[in-house]
């Protein structure tokens, strides 16, 4: 492999001379990780040569998951193909696509015990499908090792690569993410290269093909967004079949990446989860440190009892729910 160093550009990150940055409020404060299960996941990526979003995003709840041994494992390398202005993974010209990694990847969730398990990636725009056929090969090699385990894909949007949406559906990971992360009007400073409606419509699509998959979605506030155009966002995810939305705070990486323009209390958090579950998402996550890996597991759980609930209410059909875990608190 070449020397990563000469593959990543840095050019979009200028840090504005004049910018202030905000002061982080006490509800954002987290302690530093140093328990033993934070160490042995640590470890076991590395012994494995896999990546994270933990690390690369350099997530604040690092080590409150890790110390249960939740790790979200990042494939398709660690060098991105985008500039986007809120993201801390590097950008530049990725590396060649690792076959050995799908087993690699399952092998460290039957080490850790994993019973439900989040993938992501970078976006791979170089490669002919955008990295579907991988995360298809990821889910296999996962199905084939660790029985049992629940599988989430948090997904780049493929770029309208041909056949990419159909892979990731046939594979039938238990959950398709991806994140809107934005709303619309902030798309062309947070999220250059992405399409805000090509975004929004890659869940029918997901949700035509495979109708057992939940469906998820992210947002980040914070970034400068009025409350009305949240809600709009969220108008439009129930419009287009997203299951669960979770919303958590915007934290600037560098001080190259876009400001943080405000710090949105969790008061307010309370209040957007409520306007969600007004508007009907079988589960709606909303605080400071919310991130759309954050607590996964249990979620699911909760997803799938939040399904049985409303399928099983009167007036609705009986279809019959793939279930892998125990139902949990339903969160509607
Ligand atoms: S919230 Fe997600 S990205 Fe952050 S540490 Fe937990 S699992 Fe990793």
């Amino acid at each position: 492999m070449h020397p990563r160093s000469e593959y990543i550009s840095t050019a979009h990150l200028v840090p504005d001379p004049n910018a202030v940055r905000l002061r982080k409020p006490p509800w954002i404060r987290v302690k530093a990780p140093t328990s033993e299960g934070y160490r042995r996941t640590k470890d076991l990526v590395q012994a494995l040569d896999l990546r994270t979003v933990c690390e690369e995003a350099a997530c604040p709840n690092i080590g409150e998951c890790w110390s249960q041994g939740h790790a979200t494992m990042m494939v398709l390398g660690d060098i991105c193909t985008r500039k986007c202005a809120f993201c801390n993974v590097a950008t530049g010209r990725p590396q060649a696509v690792d076959p050995g990694e799908p087993q690699r990847l399952a092998d460290a969730v039957a080490a850790l015990g994993l019973t439900h398990v989040v993938i992501t990636s970078v976006d791979r725009d170089d490669l002919a499908d955008g990295g579907a056929r991988h995360f298809a090969a990821c889910i296999k090699a996962l199905r084939a090792t660790c029985p049992g385990v629940t599988v989430e894909v948090l997904t780049p949007d493929f770029q309208r690569k041909a056949g990419a949406v159909e892979m990731i559906a046939e594979a039938a990971p238990d959950v398709f993410n991806h994140n809107l992360e934005t709303v619309p009007r902030l798309y062309r400073t947070v999220r250059r290269a992405a399409d805000y409606a090509h975004s929004l419509n890659l869940f029918p699509r997901v949700r035509a093909l495979n109708s057992r998959i939940f469906t998820k979605s992210g947002l980040m506030v914070g970034l400068g967004e009025t409350n009305r155009e949240v809600l709009t966002v969220m108008d439009d995810m129930r419009a287009h079949d997203i299951d669960f939305l979770t919303i958590g705070q915007y934290l600037q990486p560098t001080l190259g990446h876009h400001p943080v323009e405000r710090f949105v209390s969790p008061d307010e958090f309370a209040e957007l989860e409520a306007a969600a579950r007004d508007r009907g998402f079988l589960l709606v996550s909303a605080s400071p440190l919310t991130r759309s890996s954050y607590h996964a597991d249990k979620d699911f759980r909760r997803l799938q009892a939040a399904r049985r609930a409303r399928t099983h209410a009167p007036g609705q059909s009986g279809e019959v729910d793939r279930s892998h875990g125990q139902p949990s608190r339903a969160n509607v």
